[in-house]
Order: structure tokens, then sequence, then C-alpha cells
């Protein structure tokens, strides 16, 4: 009792703040990493370093002690380089504590949200296929140099010009940052997560939406040539058989809580799917 009551004395605030920026740290790296697949990965890692630590440290294993020790820290190497996407868009976030205050640009988005919609009703009723990807947070420069650059200005007549079948620039994507269109014909990452059941026979262009969802916190809208049907991805999953007013509401939810959600969002990177993108916002 007297040695508890002796240690509880030498805790001064500094060590109180000590443990807190550990804990912080720990917190920090679990939210940034929740709902991905590197959980999965980071959940191994912890438990094979606990299981050889514990086995070492019962048994006297000189070999296995030594190669141990010297595994640890190439693992820790390892992390960042595995862990490099959630890193990267970590980062990204801290640099841009700044778009918080987004929420005061809502009137501006309403109308570029519109004309999305409508232009991708019109896409879906004469059955042109689109993939028209919505640049947020994340920086998406890398996939717009792999198109042919535009930088003009949204419109719902750009839109639709540009994926009208047999033209130079309808293959591919088009990367839209804030109400630019930033490039046409740009080839995103395929989805590298598994398909559930029921997606497993969508093609690229829906594959590709997802893709550039898992690797950033954009929003994927497809169009599909086949049936018409107008999809959102986000987060690595698809919100299917939308129609314009469905895909607005959506995207309205997606954008117009921004201010509210700022710090939720920049804490959680994004990770989860809007609260209710089916109703209205
Ligand atoms: P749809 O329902 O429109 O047929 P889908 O999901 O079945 O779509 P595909 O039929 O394979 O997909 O569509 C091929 C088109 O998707 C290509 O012509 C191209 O425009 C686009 N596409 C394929 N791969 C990529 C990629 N990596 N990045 C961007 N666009 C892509
Ligand atoms: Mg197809």
């Amino acid at each position: 009792m007297n040695e508890l009551w002796y240690r509880i004395q030498t805790i001064t605030w500094t060590s109180v703040l000590d443990v807190l920026l550990v804990t912080l740290v720990f917190f920090m790296v679990l939210v940034l990493v929740r709902g991905t697949r590197a959980v999965q990965l980071l959940r191994g890692v912890i438990l094979l370093v606990l299981l050889a630590l514990s086995l070492t440290s019962a048994v006297s294993l000189p070999a296995f002690g030594w190669l141990i020790g010297k595994t640890i820290p190439a693992i820790l190497l390892a992390i960042p380089i595995i862990f490099q996407p959630e890193l990267r868009r970590a980062f990204e976030r801290l640099g841009q504590a700044g778009s918080l205050f987004r929420g005061f640009r809502e009137d501006r988005e309403g109308a570029f949200i519109s004309g999305i919609s409508h232009a991708c009703q019109r896409l879906s009723d004469r059955r042109h296929g689109a993939l028209i990807v919505l640049e947020r947070d994340t920086g998406l420069q890398e996939y717009v140099d792999t198109g042919t650059v535009l930088d003009g200005r949204l419109s719902q007549q750009l839109l639709e010009t540009v994926f009208y079948p047999s033209t130079e620039l309808h293959d591919g994507a088009v990367i839209l940052r804030e109400s630019r269109v930033m490039a046409a014909a740009c080839v995103l990452p395929l989805s590298a997560g598994k398909l559930h059941s029921g997606e497993r026979h969508l093609g690229l262009r829906h594959r590709a939406a997802l893709g550039i969802s898992e690797v950033s916190d954009a929003i994927a809208i497809v169009v599909s040539e086949e049936t018409g049907q107008i999809a959102v991805a986000h987060n690595g999953r698809m919100i299917r058989r939308l129609d314009a007013t469905r895909l607005e509401t959506i995207l309205r939810a997606f954008y117009q809580p921004r201010l509210r959600r700022g710090w939720l969002r920049w804490l959680s990177g994004s990770k989860k799917k809007p609260s209710s993108p089916h109703q209205k916002p």
C-alpha cells in the first residue's frame, strides 16, 4: 500500500502529459487505419510480435531471440512502406486543416452538384458510359496527369460532350477539382478490394470508380453504358441504381454538412459513408 502511495506521489503533470501523448498517438493511428485493410495487417503484426516476445522471454531461445531482435526493426521499417497510402492521406489532411471551413462555399457547390446530376441523367438516358471523379481533400494530380488536361469551367454540356461515344476523350475518367474539369481520359487504379457477390460481374469502369475511392477520399460517379444505371463510389463502397434526384441528394449529403462534420471527417479520414446519403440532408 505504501509503495502504491509512493508511486502515486511520484506522478507529475509531465508524466500524465507523457502518457496522454502516447495514448493520443495510438488513438490517431487506430482512427486512421480503422475500416481499412491496414487494420488486419496491423493486428497480425502486433500479435506476431507479442507471441515472439513472450516466447523468447519465457524460454531461453538464443537463436530465435536473435532472429526476432533483428526482424523487429525491419518490421518497423516496413510499416510506413506498407501503410504508405494511409500515411499519405493522414499527412495531406494535416496540411489541409483549412478545408474544415469549406462549408462557406455551399452555394457554389449547389450549382455544381445539380450540373453534374443533370449531365449524368442525360448520359444515362442516352446510354453514354461515363466516369466522373470529384476530387476532395486527397490530391489526384497523379491521375490528372494520365489524361488530357482541360482545366475548364464545369458545365452540364461539357460533361455530356466529353462522354459522347467515339470522341477522343470519352474513354477513361473525367476528374473535377472544385468546379473545374481538370482532365478527361484519365486512367484510374482498379479496385484492389474484394468485391461482394453482387459486384463480381462489374466491369472495368465500375472497378476503376471503386479503385479511386479506395486510395483517396474522392467520390466517383459511374454511368453504365450497358444499363444506363448511375452509381456512386465512395470509400471503397458503391451505391447503385440511382437516378438524377438521388444522385443529387447523395452528392449534397457528401458536400453540404462539411462544416458540421469537419473535425469528425478530418479525424476519421472520411472513412465512413455519409450517415444518411439516402435522406434529404
Ligand atoms: P459499363 O456498365 O459502362 O459497361 P463496366 O463497368 O462494365 O461499365 P467496361 O464495360 O469494362 O466497364 O467499360 C470499359 C470502359 O471503362 C473503358 O472504355 C474505359 O472508358 C473505362 N475504363 C476502364 N478501365 C479504366 C480505368 N482504369 N480508368 C478509367 N477508366 C477506365
Ligand atoms: Mg461493360
